[in-house]
């Protein structure tokens, strides 16, 4: 199926008990058992179904394998948030000494997940100086246990060369994660690109109405985890923590996931809820028509901000003469995403200025919600980092970041336009004069 299809009907079939069409919504904390023995098999692994939600629910089975399947993997895992299933993504493959590699523009939260939280539990987040494939490769090494990037990076707006950076990770036997929350699996498919693990904050474009944090893992199933056992020994040693069990050995192909539930989410337990699964999924029924809108609103502001010489500069990868524009043609098909970022004539206090003068937009740290949403990533998302750090990132301090809705463009437009008459009177003048 086409992936509008699998949006709408991935990982559900009519309820054949009740009939239900909607997934129904599963909420409870356990699952009867038949006898004791049938407990044991379920504890064991050895059989499938439900006993605990902390570790499986089917609401929210039903939201791992549409997502899953949206991306062209194996098996997903969905938690209680994006940041949730990056932190199991990771701890999941990592323990005390070793390493990950990471292009160095980040979503701010991850850059603090990987730059203060992981070292101080004993993993490193080494942070390449660019997001090129050759600036990766240099900083691997045999304790490295994974590469990671943004496909396309919040806010800088790079656009990963998921192949190439696919490629050299497998050059020395580690899998590529990709954080595909901005592109969502509409507009890419890193799994297609050589891509191993995907990660997901459901928060945004996925579940798209700004009403229920989630986030999902999802594996490729093709990375061999049982060829690089002396790298990857949680996958191949029996595991004291369930009692002597050997994920690769067990799971084949299945043994990420199966060990992010096990042992990542049962024992931290940050599970999604079965309400927010189903609401989710909800969101998702429409996520293909969505993304085509946003694009293509998008598409039309940045056109707008470029013309007008009140905006400073704009970073788009639809425009040709973008440095990302290649890529966006290459794995976008030329539909470049519909974040993006600008500054405004007079620096940080005009940009402040105008950012306070929007009425259509929503003044927020969001994006992929329907609503058009501003952000200013210095102020908010990336405060916490130095003025070094953020440089690194792609944050500019008069940097506004626009996630563009799906509103009719004329009130979008019209928004932006008075916004920026509001906060630069010179500017408005000079162009009334003309
Ligand atoms: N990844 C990216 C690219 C994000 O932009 C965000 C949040 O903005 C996250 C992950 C974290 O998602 P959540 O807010 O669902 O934890």
């Amino acid at each position: 199926m086409k992936r509008d299809t699998v949006a709408i009907h991935g990982g559900y079939q009519t309820d054949p008990t009740t009939k239900a069409v909607a997934v129904p919504i599963y909420q409870t904390v356990a699952y009867e058992f038949d006898s004791a023995d049938q407990a044991a098999a379920l504890f064991n692994l050895e059989a499938e179904g439900f006993r605990y939600s902390r570790i499986s629910n089917p609401t929210t089975a039903v939201l791992e394998r549409r997502v899953a399947a949206l991306e062209g993997g194996l098996e997903a895992l969905c938690v209680a948030s994006g940041q949730a299933a990056l932190t199991y993504a990771v701890q999941n493959l990592t323990d005390m000494g070793s390493n990950i590699v990471s292009i160095p523009q980040l979503y701010g939260t991850t850059y603090t997940l990987f730059a203060h939280i992981l070292p101080a539990q004993g993993v490193t987040v080494r942070f390449a100086e660019t997001d090129s494939a050759a600036a990766i490769e240099k900083l691997i090494d045999e304790n490295t246990r994974a590469v990671f990037c943004e496909s396309v990076g919040n806010p800088a707006g790079n656009i990963c060369d998921i192949a190439a950076l696919a490629k050299v990770a497998a050059r020395h036997g580690v899998p590529l994660m990709v954080d595909n929350t901005v592109a969502t699996p509409i507009l890419l498919r890193p799994i297609e690109h050589g891509a191993d693990i995907v990660v997901h904050s459901l928060t945004k474009f996925l579940g798209g109405h700004g009403t229920t944090l989630g986030g999902a893992i999802v594996d490729s199933g093709r990375f061999a985890w049982r060829e690089h056992a002396r790298r990857f020994p949680m996958f191949n040693k029996p595991d004291a923590s369930y009692h002597g069990l050997i994920y690769a050995d067990r799971f084949g192909p299945a043994a990420y996931i199966a060990r992010a539930r096990s042992v990542c989410q049962r024992t931290t337990g940050a599970v999604l809820s079965p309400f927010a699964a189903f609401q989710l999924l909800q969101g998702i029924e429409t996520v293909a028509l969505r993304v085509e809108r946003h694009v293509e609103n998008a598409r039309r502001v940045a056109e707008f901000l470029r013309r007008d010489p009140r905006v400073a500069w704009v970073n788009y990868a639809g425009f040709a003469d973008s440095p990302y524009h290649a890529l966006a043609e290459k794995y976008f098909g030329g539909r470049a995403c519909s974040i993006l970022t600008f500054g405004v004539v007079g620096g940080f206090e005009a940009g402040k200025a105008f950012y306070d003068a929007l009425k259509l937009f929503k003044r927020l740290v969001n994006m992929g919600d329907a609503k058009s949403l501003a952000c200013h990533p210095a102020s908010s998302t990336h405060r916490q980092m130095s003025a070094d750090e953020q440089a690194k990132a792609g944050v500019r301090p008069e940097m506004i970041r626009l996630s563009v809705g799906i509103e009719h463009i004329d009130d979008i437009v019209a928004d932006l336009d008075q916004a920026l008459a509001a906060t630069t009177p010179g500017a408005a003048r000079l162009l009334a004069a003309e």
